[in-house]
């Protein structure tokens, strides 16, 4: 990356930051729409970083660690770009859901990937960001919670090729749970993978998590992750940290087996290895009896949860992720 860098309506030089938006399609009252952009054009040659957040707009960890971070950038001592897009996804942001409730046919944004430009309304954003993006992108980062109903906790899904991998590993410190997913799937990091490109997918936080001093320690926690991967690609000065080993694997989504109020287990520890057979959860009836539980089907590490107990039979109480290998080669000696 040399020299200004363009997208949507964003110009910037070198040593800029600038501020503006990828045209989407109008609203009711025939006003032009766009998705916020800031772009950080460093002083000297990098990568093109993309800090992708809230294409889920219940998930508002990504905007708060993007402002959480740039607020660390010096621009006079950056090299490379930044481009930021705290939210993706306006319509649902604006409502606080996962997806724009004035788009019942498309409504996930993060399934639709690389959008059409003759689809629906949110297949046409996704295309639009899509175009924006792959070209001027060198490492994709989307990120994403438990949203409204859940918890996650440190957890990368990384497109599986080996510059996704070591962009996951480039989080540092906490994010040694990393399991591969396809590339060429609905989601961007998926699509930027397919491309030979880095694209990884960062879970962390929830809305039981963003009152108050919550909220900030899990923003902080994704800043820090972001700089670390800044330090890890000599866009900023300074010492990038590792995780030693890295655990690889899929997950396994445990769903209610009853209708009630779902209850986890106090002191279950997120991350940690669990024998199977392990309580996790249990399910009350509405006069107080345990009608059901949720238990560790083999062994592995539950990484979110389920906060919001209400629950019908087959939603999903569990994020449960069986850990296959550990390794220890996802930076390049
Ligand atoms: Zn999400």
């Amino acid at each position: 990356m040399t020299g200004a860098i363009t997208i949507g309506t964003v110009k910037a030089v070198p040593g800029e930051i600038a501020r503006g938006g990828i045209p989407i399609i109008g609203d009711m009252r025939g006003r032009s729409r766009e998705i916020p952009i800031i772009v950080y054009n460093g002083v000297k040659d990098g990568p093109i970083l993309w800090l992708n957040g809230a294409t889920h707009g219940d998930e508002p960890e990504g905007p708060f660690s993007i402002f959480k971070m740039l607020e660390q950038i010096d621009v006079k001592a950056l090299s490379g770009a930044v481009v930021a897009v705290p939210v993706m996804n306006v319509g649902a942001f604006s409502a606080g859901a996962r997806g724009d409730p004035l788009d019942s046919f498309s409504y996930d944004m993060n399934r639709l990937y690389p959008g059409r430009p003759d689809g629906y309304p949110t297949e046409r954003i996704a295309h639009a960001h899509w175009l924006a993006m792959k070209d001027n992108c060198d490492l994709q980062i989307a990120i994403h919670s438990g949203g409204e109903h859940s918890y996650l906790a440190h957890m990368i899904f990384a497109s599986d090729n080996p510059p996704s991998l070591e962009l996951a590993a480039a989080m540092g410190k906490g994010w040694s749970l990393v399991f591969r997913s396809g590339t060429g799937g609905g989601n961007p990091s998926s699509q930027m993978g397919a491309l030979g490109k880095a694209g990884v997918t960062v879970e962390l936080g929830g809305n039981c998590r963003t009152l108050t001093g919550d909220f900030h320690d899990i923003a902080d926690d994704l800043a820090a992750g972001y700089l670390n991967v800044m330090r890890h690609y000599r866009m900023i000065s300074g010492a990038a940290q590792y995780e030693g080993e890295w655990r690889m694997g899929y997950q396994i989504p445990l769903l209610a087996p009853a209708t009630g109020m779902y209850v986890g287990v106090a002191d279950l520890p997120f991350e940690t290895e669990l024998e199977a057979g392990t309580l996790i959860g249990e399910i009350y009836d509405l006069y107080g009896d345990v009608i059901g539980e949720v238990r560790a089907p083999q062994n592995g590490v539950v990484f979110g949860m389920r906060a919001r107990p209400s629950v019908i039979e087959g939603h999903w109480c569990c994020f449960f992720g069986v850990v296959e290998e550990t390794v220890s080669n996802l930076i390049p000696r």
